[in-house]
């Protein structure tokens, strides 16, 4: 749906913007997406970003770009989570062993990973600043898909990195068992998009290639969940249903989807239309309308 030049199992870098390399490692994530993408991002010190990879020779893989990075002078300095997600996280003990520098993440992705044994040893929040681009990469705290979810804003490469925020492969659950919150993703993805749109902004995901055409992409996102929770609404006009009895209504458009993986995309909805009033949980996972929509 959105084309790209790049492919999204390939690594990728501009001959405009060398101190951003998007390197795909095979990792546990959601199908089709197969791949997270490590970020490698500096001009003499790097930052790495989502060591998202359990497979040892994925992280070997990595290592041995890093080593040649070396040999050309480069050193790693830090690993920066853009959230507690396992396909973003689950590489992270074989790279600090290995490389030996801090972890960064919001402190509520520190929380997560403190109840694993990963200790965070730098917490990040909305206007940080860290010094691996030309003019710095300026952190942003855009909760929603995860509670602590960061993104990294590369002005002087015109591009924000968005973790989870979007895809350019696959697409992106809002998981409400996990702190994902649908009101609030919708809210952060609106933020990008003004800014992707003031700047012209290309975004780099963690899952697929780049999209140079970042603020049209978070329109589609934004559009997409706007139809969806439409939808949503209609198949409620049906009277009180179940999660399960939902889906078929809410994603007549989609005969093919996984009836359980949609049951979670749609309660995210459920609890956004909650707390606004339009729809109410009338038992255990009986839903009703409550007031025009
Ligand atoms: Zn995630």
């Amino acid at each position: 749906m959105h084309s790209s030049t790049a492919r999204a199992d390939q690594p990728e870098s501009l001959p405009q913007q060398p101190w951003l390399r998007r390197l795909p490692l095979r990792s546990p994530t959601l199908p089709p997406a197969e791949h997270t993408n490590l970020y490698v991002i500096g001009q003499r010190d790097l930052l790495l970003v989502d060591p998202g990879t359990p497979d040892e020779r994925e992280n070997q893989r990595a290592l041995a770009v890093l080593e040649e990075l070396a040999d050309e002078g480069h050193r790693v300095r830090g690993i920066l989570l853009s959230h507690h997600h396992f396909d973003h996280t689950s590489g992270l003990t074989q790279l600090r062993r290995r490389l030996d520098v801090p972890v960064y993440a919001h402190a509520t992705t520190a929380k997560h990973l403190h109840h694993l044994g990963q200790p965070v040893d730098r917490l990040l929040d909305e206007g940080d600043v860290l010094p691996f681009a030309p003019e710095g990469l300026q952190v942003l705290h855009t909760p929603g898909h995860a509670a602590g979810h960061l993104c990294l804003l590369d002005r002087a490469g015109n591009s924000l990195i968005v973790g989870d925020m979007v895809a350019s492969i696959g697409t992106i659950l809002i998981e409400t068992t996990d702190g994902g919150d649908m009101r609030l993703y919708i809210e952060s993805l609106r933020r990008l998009q003004d800014l992707a749109q003031q700047a012209a902004l290309r975004l780099w995901p963690a899952h697929g290639a780049s999209v140079a055409a970042g603020a049209m992409l978070l329109a589609a996102y934004i559009h997409h969940r706007a139809m969806r929770e439409e939808k949503v609404m209609a198949a409620l006009s049906h009277g009180t249903a179940s999660l399960l009895e939902l889906v078929p209504r809410a994603y007549d458009d989609k005969p093919d989807v996984d009836p359980f993986l949609a049951a979670r995309a749609l309660l995210a909805h459920l609890h956004k239309l909650r707390d606004e009033g339009y729809a109410e949980e009338v038992a255990p996972n009986l839903w009703s309308p409550r007031k025009a929509y």
